[in-house]
């Protein structure tokens, strides 16, 4: 039921109307803009550690018809990263000559230094990918975080009139990389929880429904898995194994660290010098940013709102060499020199809305709010 500005009830829907309903299920993907309002106001994580989050960055790319095995998949842990930071690469040979290829960096990375994108870029200069995708197109681009805290960052799923599925609670198991089966699931657990409750039945909520599920026997094996990467790739590796060999029974529960927090400060990391892209197998963000068809309404409101506007130059660039540089695989900040001072540049209309600002920012004063008219990237073939 849509509410118009006299307070009237109506069925046709206009911009900045109301809407209203018993019970709204949020399914917005990862640290949706609504469901992070809800999380702050209901207080929805008090019984959950801080959710973690990686960064994916994906390119399509058309492969010459004698490298291309159709179905072939392809995964990877380690390498460009050093041993400190999480991450790892898949690569699915699709239909038609494409392949998707990708790197996520896990976004408790310490290096303020450390740019997600060169690093997927470095990725792709590993003899075994140079080769593949030799005189291939690279035809897409794309950028996504995704949420990597898994069942101990399960914010508590309901609250008055609504509640959450799929990655805007959290449900990905990523031991599998994977979250489809679980968005779908959850989506099920809700509707069934729900339409017990219209229908007078015996009320399970949908919490209880999910304890009771595969899903979350499912997530509650993996739940050390990603955690213990928190002590870098080899012990992680020897954890995850030992985890997945029958060590997920024992009772001990690793905690969640925010990503946020992590970034060690500008004067004890190391500058990281990354190649020059050469255009054909390595591309710089602005040709990437392109590639991704993002749009968006000339002459709005900034989508990217800076509670501080200060704090990037006092107090960012400072501490940590203001990363936002860097972490953002779009390009959208920039420090530029304007009459001999710095200035903290946002190109807002590059934004391809991955939420790793919102995320990393390490000063926590990013808020990235939904644009006007629908803009964004229009990925094809993603
Ligand atoms: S501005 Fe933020 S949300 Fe947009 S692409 Fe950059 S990091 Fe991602």
């Amino acid at each position: 039921m849509g509410i118009n500005k006299q307070g009237e009830k109506t069925d046709s829907f206009q911009p900045g109307m109301e809407l209203h309903a018993k019970h709204t299920v949020f399914a917005e993907g990862c640290h949706g803009s609504l469901t992070k309002q809800l999380i702050k106001k209901f207080d929805l994580c008090r019984n959950a550690d801080p959710q973690t989050y990686g960064l994916g960055i994906k390119e399509i790319w058309e492969i010459k018809p004698e490298n291309h095995r159709q179905g072939h998949v392809l995964h990877t842990l380690g390498w460009p990263l050093d041993s400190k930071t999480y991450g790892g690469s898949w690569l699915y040979h699709m239909d038609g000559n494409l392949v998707s290829i990708g790197y996520v960096v896990g976004l408790d990375y310490t290096n303020p230094y450390l740019s997600p994108f060169e690093e997927m870029q470095r990725h792709k200069t590993h003899p075994y990918l140079k080769k593949l995708l030799s005189g291939g197109k690279r035809i897409s681009y794309g950028a996504r975080a995704l949420v990597e805290g898994g069942l101990q960052s399960l914010p508590e799923l309901t609250f008055p009139g609504g509640l959450l599925i799929g990655d805007s609670a959290g449900f990905l198991n990523v031991a599998k990389i994977k979250g489809n089966h679980a968005a779908i699931k959850s989506g099920m657990l809700a509707a069934e929880a729900l339409a017990r409750q219209i229908n007078d039945k015996e009320a399970t909520s949908y919490k209880d429904l999910f304890r009771q599920s595969w899903l979350y026997q499912e997530l509650y094996a993996v739940r050390n898995i990603r955690a213990g990467f928190h002590w870098g790739l080899w012990i992680g590796l020897i954890h995850s194994a030992f985890q997945t060999l029958g060590g997920w029974k024992l009772p001990y529960t690793l905690h969640n660290h925010a990503d946020f927090k992590q970034l060690d400060k500008a004067a004890q990391s190391k500058p990281i010098d990354y190649p020059k892209p050469d255009g054909q197998l390595t591309f710089d963000r602005l040709s990437s940013v392109f590639l991704s068809n993002t749009n968006h309404e000339e002459d709005q409101p900034c989508h990217l709102k800076l509670k501080d506007p200060s704090i990037p130059i006092n107090i960012n660039l400072p501490e940590w060499a203001e990363p936002a540089q860097r972490y953002c695989p779009a390009a959208v900040y920039e420090i530029v020199e304007e009459n001999g001072e710095k200035t903290f540049r946002i190109n807002a209309q590059n934004c391809v809305h991955c939420k790793t600002c919102d995320i990393k920012d390490p000063s926590q004063n990013i808020d990235w709010t939904t644009p006007q008219g629908g803009g964004g990237p229009n990925y094809t073939g993603m």
